[in-house]
């Protein structure tokens, strides 16, 4: 017995020492990047998703159009790749559906929440495209109709920051926040888990967003890294308030 346990205590050091000395190896191989290497930021004119139903939403401005409060590294990573992504993933999906060509709001629906691919892709679709859309303004406040909604809705304009904040710090892991416009058009603030919305089945509140704050970790790890407070203050700095009345006075005119 004694000279079982005696060998395993040498193979678990050996094995252990063979780690140890893997792990060293790898630290020294990893490649520190040459001064002039230079990361280039590219144009979201030139991404372009495979043809299909679902076309990307195309940016009203430049990667760098929300920079510093959204640095233009996180910007192309989250547009040209994530974004992209799902898009493609949406069209390849759908591809000779009968519903293909339906509007997104239709499809988001009906759509059965038990096919968890469809589910990720087709709210990683729509939730970017309206993230995109309210985002590349100057902050501030909202204007005309919105505003005298949210002073009446919640007190004032800070007692809604503050609420829609407390929604998108508590949601826990991945999700998104949203102000939503019910049918009774009445505005309500909500989180939802993963690529989850409002308009798709079982969710908290139901009813149609007109703003969307993505809370992933890659749409502030770079800048922020784990500080999400510091990343959703800035994205009130580049918050689009026009482009959210917009979409809030054409909802209540339904
Ligand atoms: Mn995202």
């Amino acid at each position: 017995m004694r000279k079982v346990v005696f060998i395993i205590s040498c193979l678990s050091l050996i094995i252990l020492s063979s780690c140890h000395k893997k792990k060293l190896t790898e630290v020294v191989e990893v490649p520190l990047p040459a001064k002039e290497e230079k990361m280039t930021i590219g144009s979201p004119d030139e991404v372009k998703a495979e043809p299909g139903a679902f076309e990307l939403v195309k940016l009203p401005y430049k990667y760098d159009g929300c920079a510093p409060n959204i640095d233009p590294m996180t910007m192309e990573l989250h547009y040209s790749r994530i974004y992209l992504n799902y898009t493609n993933n949406l069209n390849k999906a759908l591809a000779g559906a009968e519903n293909e060509s339906e509007p997104i709001e239709d499809l988001l629906k009906k759509l059965d929440m038990t096919d968890v691919e469809l589910r990720n892709n087709m709210g990683g679709y729509y939730n970017h495209s309206l993230y995109w859309e309210i985002i590349g303004g100057k902050g501030g406040k909202p204007a005309d109709t919105l505003a005298s909604s949210i002073d009446k809705t919640f007190g004032s304009f800070d007692n809604f920051k503050k609420q829609f904040t407390a929604s998108a710090n508590k949601q826990i892991g991945s999700g998104w926040a949203w102000l939503v416009v019910n049918k009774k058009g009445e505005l309500l603030i909500t989180s939802s888990n993963n690529n989850d919305n409002p308009i798709m089945k079982h969710q908290l509140i139901s009813g149609t967003p007109i703003l969307a704050l993505d809370v992933w970790e890659h749409a502030y790890y770079l800048n922020n890294q784990n500080k999400r407070g510091k990343y959703i203050d800035a994205f009130f700095n580049v918050l689009n308030w026009k482009k959210v009345g917009e979409k809030y006075e054409a909802l209540i005119k339904k």
